[in-house]
């Protein structure tokens, strides 16, 4: 069995691009990797490398993070700088044996010297956006981070992110999305999880690592998401947006916001946008109509 699922609408390219892949018996890393540099390419998606929305310091700082199922090895950047694909980079660092999360200068130093693409990340229209949020100074607290857990049918897991954070955050500010099990997490025994939200609340219960604890005691996906996010409730307001997928290719997703959706396909279901309710003691996953699929595509 195969299988992929990405946060957000904005994956669908890629979910349909890595889908191919995993069909054609290519590796979970081949595939993940099709499906966030499609999104990080993509100058349309503001919350995700080309095009990313900036920091206060009108810099586009980028997140991102792979984790490989099979050996826990894990890679991961932080604020980095003018680097096309930042999970590239952080699919490159799980190989190292130290030195696996860099951050800055540092993260944008070891690219360079590896031969990953340069790229100035700021487009026009994200000046624009930032010259009118200027205006009123608060960091934009909404979501948009592309999470994945892809399955292949050599039964490897793996999982990654990639971000460009939150809009106006201060310069050097890292969220969840390079953190070990609060962004993301895979184990392939088992299966893998991601996040997208309030960073600063996601790392304070490490919701990623939590979700698939939770799977390794028998919990299915949908329902570990769902337990991770009430227990993440009783505390902790930021916005929370969770998806799971286990080694057997069954998926769930759960949401404390309203308009949460995801992308995911297998062997036995060929790509499909999910949307996610809110959450009251439980998500549901339903199918999107075709009025807020084309207000989204307009908007986007
Ligand atoms: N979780 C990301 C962060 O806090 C934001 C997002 O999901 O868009 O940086």
């Amino acid at each position: 069995m195969w299988g992929i699922i990405a946060t957000w609408v904005m994956a669908k390219d890629g979910i349909d691009k890595a889908s191919k892949l995993l069909n054609d018996n290519s590796s979970c890393k081949e595939a993940l990797l099709a499906a966030i540099k499609d999104v990080e390419d993509n100058p349309d998606f503001w919350s995700v490398g080309y095009g990313g929305l900036p920091n206060e310091d009108k810099e586009v700082e980028c997140d991102a993070a792979y984790m490989n199922g099979d050996n826990l090895k894990v890679g991961c950047v932080g604020a980095i700088k003018d680097i096309a694909n930042p999970i590239e980079v952080a699919e490159h660092l799980s190989h190292e044996d130290l030195n696996n999360f860099l951050t800055g200068d540092g993260a944008k130093k070891y690219a360079i010297e590896k031969g990953f693409m340069e790229r100035d990340m700021l487009t026009q229209k994200a000046i624009n956006a930032y010259e009118e949020k200027k205006k009123f100074s608060k960091p934009y607290r909404g979501h948009d981070t592309i999470g994945c857990i892809a399955l292949d049918s050599n039964n490897s897991m793996c999982a990654g992110t990639s971000t460009s954070g939150l809009f106006m955050k201060r310069k050097g500010r890292i969220g969840d999305s390079p953190l070990i099990g609060s962004g993301y997490y895979a184990d392939s025994l088992i299966g893998g999880a991601a996040a997208t939200g309030l960073g600063e609340d996601i790392m304070k219960k490490c919701m990623s690592y939590e979700i698939v604890r939770l799977m390794s005691e028998g919990y299915s996906p949908q329902k570990a998401c769902e337990k991770a996010l009430l227990s993440y409730s009783t505390k902790l307001k930021g916005d929370c947006s969770l998806i799971a997928m286990n080694n057997k290719g069954e998926f769930g997703a759960a949401t404390n916001i309203d308009d949460f959706s995801f992308v995911v396909a297998t062997q036995n279901l060929k790509p499909t946008i999910y949307r996610v309710s809110r959450i009251t003691d439980h998500s549901e996953l339903y199918l999107p109509d075709e009025k807020w699929l084309s207000d989204l595509l307009a908007h986007i």
